[in-house]
């Protein structure tokens, strides 16, 4: 049996009317037990388990539903859809067609935190229940919100120095780890909230959410050209576009000063990378200085990029004469099970599938203190070889 999507007016009815009236792109999902076997059979889907709980999630697009889609008995949680980027402030003019708000990116990974009976649970972009953003969920946000709602799904960005997918931080979050709300859904419905609504909603259960900067005239470029250059100087990574219309189109724009810190923290792992992500970004850097009408591109030419890379790999050099080239991590828990089952999880999650080491797990103060290391094999083993003397034929 397939999965059929009919608006289904029980649900409905147990939601606030104002978002009943405001929410017209939304559509119920009804997954059967045989709809969930099916795709796990068709390898579209996989059966995973958090504790006792278990739920499956979806691998690829599957009748509609997007790749991260999570289900359970009773619970759909659809997959957050990626978000087209904007290469020039020109795409703006082009893409939108009415006034838009503008939402601060938050550089950090995206979580979808949701209730299953009696129980909150975290998962990441691939649809897997995250036991590190689980452990910490009740750190992050005000589980209130749940008991008045319990079929919300707050999507946001958790960022912080202390999180176990990515080395550094945004400069919103200098210490520990902080959640920001940008986004709101409906289990079993696919589609958002209106903005104005969900602000109205963090507003009033005091959630954190990402910093707003107004509502534009799309072709009034320069107002976004002036919060765009303010973010860049802040090293801010960008702004999401939300357009304030039924259709609620969306895409990003990334700084330069974004791109050069990327460029700077993917160098520590300079060929456990496609070299096409560097390539991209000196592109993009190129042309939002365009964009900036950056009249003094001197600094950009000889400091800035040169830095970014030539900074980066001499620290590089240096881990390698040591012995191994790592990224190093360190994160809080509540519960030491779930520690342990991060360090499990780290295997499955993209991009993460690298060899890890525990370095320590230990109580400090009343927290469980998991530090780890992710090894980075090519460039650990290019440079070694360089510094050992090597004769290369390329
Ligand atoms: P995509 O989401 O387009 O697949 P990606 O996974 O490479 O791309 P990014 O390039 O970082 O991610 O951009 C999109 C992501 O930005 C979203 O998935 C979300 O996690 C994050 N984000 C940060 N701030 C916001 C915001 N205000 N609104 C929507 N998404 C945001």
């Amino acid at each position: 049996m397939g999965s059929r999507v009919r608006p289904d007016s029980l649900v409905w009815a147990r939601f606030p009317a104002w978002l009943e009236r405001h929410y017209p792109q939304g559509r119920a999902t009804v997954l059967s037990e045989s709809d969930i076997r099916a795709a796990i059979a068709a390898k579209k889907a996989k059966q995973e388990s958090f504790g006792h709980w278990q739920y499956a999630r979806l691998l690829h697009e599957w009748q509609g539903l997007p790749r991260g889609t999570l289900f359970a008995d009773g619970v759909v949680v659809p997959g957050y859809p990626k978000i087209g980027r904007v290469q020039t402030l020109t795409g703006v003019l082009s893409q939108f067609h009415a006034p838009c708000w503008v939402e601060e990116k938050v550089d950090g990974y995206n979580v979808r935190l949701f209730r299953a009976g009696d129980a909150l649970y975290a998962a990441t972009r691939g649809g897997l229940v995250c036991p590190f953003t689980t452990d910490r969920l009740p750190d992050l946000i005000d589980p209130a919100v749940f008991s008045a709602h319990p079929e919300l799904i707050l999507c946001g960005e958790v960022t912080g120095p202390e999180t176990p997918y990515i080395e550094g931080t945004s400069p919103l979050v200098p210490q520990g780890i902080g959640f920001f709300l940008f986004d709101l859904m409906r289990q079993g419905v696919e589609g958002f909230f209106p903005v104005e609504e969900r602000r109205a909603l963090a507003r009033s259960f005091g959630l954190p959410a990402v910093p707003f900067h107004g509502r534009i005239d799309p072709k009034d470029l320069g107002r976004l050209r002036e919060i765009v250059r303010r973010l860049d100087a802040q090293e801010r990574e960008g702004v999401v576009l939300k357009e304030d219309s039924p259709r609620n189109f969306r895409a990003k724009y990334v700084t330069g000063s974004a791109e050069l810190s990327d460029i700077a923290s993917m160098t520590q792992r300079y060929l456990d990378v496609p070299p096409e992500y560097f390539t991209e970004r000196v592109l993009r850097l190129a042309l939002f200085l365009e964009d900036m009408e950056e009249p003094d591109r001197e600094e950009w030419w000889h400091r800035q990029l040169g830095k970014a890379f030539l900074s980066a790999l001499r620290e590089r050099i240096a881990a390698a004469r040591q012995g191994r080239c790592v990224g190093s991590f360190c994160c809080r828990f509540h519960a030491q099970e779930n520690a342990v089952r991060l360090l499990d999880h780290l295997g499955q999650i993209r991009g993460h599938e690298g060899e890890t080491r525990l370095v320590s797990l230990q109580d400090e103060g009343g927290a469980w203190v998991l530090r780890f290391e992710k090894l980075y094999r090519s460039t650990t083993g290019f440079l070694r070889n360089a510094l050992g003397g090597s004769l290369r034929f390329d």
